[in-house]
């Protein structure tokens, strides 16, 4: 079918109200939940195909997560529908005030690679529990995934009203140049701008999910167990994840110089411990990524900063963990999102000099902090801007449906995950109403001193 046709189908399936009902959404979002369930291993092959990911990783991050993503809307779906009353000042009594979320209409949704299955579901929940019809497209760099998606997402829910669309940026632009009600973007920011340009023509609202640096400051930590256990989480954070390929991956840890050497000694025990066969970490997506981090490390300066690792497969794709101790701050592994497996480490005389570090460059997706110093936590709260903030974990934070997810500045707008996305795909139409009960004639002329009074 045509692309116009398909979004006439949709625009039709919306303004039948087809979407609106409670059950239509939990019919939808059980459906996803039974894609999870039934279809697993065929969701662990494709993951595996695209991005070399381990059984276990794919679970943890994409189904595992997107399970209980969809719990949580499934439960939650009917209360959130529900109109919020909202308080009537004094002066409009008696008014009746509230809050009524409606659909969107038909949204666009754009999901990137590295978490193709989770990345696609984790706003698809959201555009679905808010009644709207929904085209996703997949990216076309986790062939695999994007393919499972069309075929089980066609067989399982209602595809009149949510269709999956694939292809690369040539799909991407040409639906681009229709008029969406509203466009969810998770993705660079190069194409971030593509997609807000052609937004503007049609004044469709956007949410970019976008990347970044996100730094993490690295304390001295004084127990030898806090040491270890926040050693694994940077560990686990930063090459557990689709190695490093993940936007809210540590993509740079700050420490103090004199903590430098025993932390590279604890990271590099650390990875070799939990990376004891290569299949244990993903592989870099295409030879294009693994070229652009090959080149990362041809610099010299910043070869000659490589403390552990930076061996490169250019077969298999793949990239050892690599560790560089203060790379040149103008190099392009600084100014650039890294975006996979290298982990330059900047050192400082004073930990408290991350703050300035970190407020001289672009807002972040996230900062990290692993400290239990109370002091420098409110000093990193209050004295810089990102998306979020975690102390003393990585990625922890996807999983807390109750915060929000999501950039500023740089790294993105638009929050999403839990009632978050619920309301990114919501307009929350103010409704207000009065009886005829009573009337106060001084809203009205003819005017006079004596209302001038009232
Ligand atoms: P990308 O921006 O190249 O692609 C994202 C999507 O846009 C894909 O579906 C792709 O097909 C489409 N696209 C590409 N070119 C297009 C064009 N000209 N017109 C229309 N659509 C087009 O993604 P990438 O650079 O490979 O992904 C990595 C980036 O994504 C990193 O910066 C990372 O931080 C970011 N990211 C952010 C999040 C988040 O949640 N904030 C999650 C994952 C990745």
């Amino acid at each position: 079918m045509e692309l116009e046709g398909v979004l006439a189908e949709l625009r039709g399936s919306f303004e039948s109200g087809r979407t609106r009902s409670l059950s239509w959404r939990q019919s939808q979002l059980r459906a996803l939940s039974d894609i999870l369930h039934k279809e697993e291993e065929g969701i662990f092959r494709v993951l595996k195909a695209d991005l070399g990911k381990h059984q276990a990783e794919a679970y943890l991050h994409e189904v595992g997560s997107s399970i209980k993503s969809l719990n949580h809307a499934i439960k939650n779906v009917k209360r959130w529908m529900a109109p919020t009353k909202a308080v009537v000042p004094m002066v409009a009594f008696p008014t009746s005030a509230e809050v009524l979320p409606e659909p969107l209409g038909v949204v666009l949704i754009f999901s990137c690679w590295n978490f193709p299955i989770g990345l696609s579901l984790e706003p698809l929940i959201g555009a679905i529990s808010a009644g709207n019809a929904v085209v996703l497209k997949p990216s076309e760099l986790a062939p695999a995934s994007s393919n499972f998606l069309a075929n089980n997402i066609s067989k399982y829910l209602d595809n009149k009203a949510i269709k999956v669309i694939e292809g690369g940026p040539d799909v991407g632009e040409q639906l681009l140049e229709h008029k969406w009600d509203k466009i969810f973007f998770t993705g660079s920011p190069r194409v971030g701008r593509i997609v807000m340009t052609a937004a503007a023509k049609h004044l469709t609202p956007v949410v970019l999910e976008l990347g970044g640096k996100c730094p993490a400051i690295f304390d001295s930590l004084s127990s030898s167990r806090d040491r270890k256990m926040a050693v694994e989480r940077v560990v686990g954070g930063k090459w557990g994840p689709c190695s490093g390929q993940t936007c809210i991956a540590i993509d740079y840890l700050l420490v103090e110089e004199k903590f430098a050497p025993i932390l590279v000694d604890l990271l590099k025990e650390t990875i070799r411990r939990f990376f004891v066969r290569p299949d244990y970490i993903s592989r870099i997506i295409n030879r294009q990524n693994f070229e652009r981090l090959s080149n990362l490390l041809k610099d010299p300066s910043v070869a000659a900063s490589i403390v552990h690792g930076g061996s490169l497969d250019s077969e298999k794709l793949s990239i050892e963990p690599t560790i560089l101790i203060d790379p040149p701050l103008d190099a392009e592994i600084m100014t650039e999102e890294i975006f996979g497996p290298l982990l330059p480490i900047i050192t400082l005389k004073k930990i408290e000099e991350s703050i300035e570090f970190i407020r001289a460059r672009p807002k972040p997706l996230v900062i990290y902090g692993f400290t239990n110093d109370e002091k420098l936590k409110r000093r990193i709260i209050a004295e810089t801007s990102s998306g979020a903030v975690v102390f003393n974990d990585a990625i922890i934070q996807y999983l807390l449906e109750t915060i929000p997810f999501g950039g500023v500045g740089q790294s993105g707008f638009g929050q999403y995950h839990g009632k978050f996305s619920f309301d990114i795909f919501s307009h929350g139409k103010a409704v207000a109403g009065r009886t005829f009960l009573i009337e106060f004639s001084f809203r009205y002329p003819p005017w006079n001193e004596r209302k001038l009074q009232l």
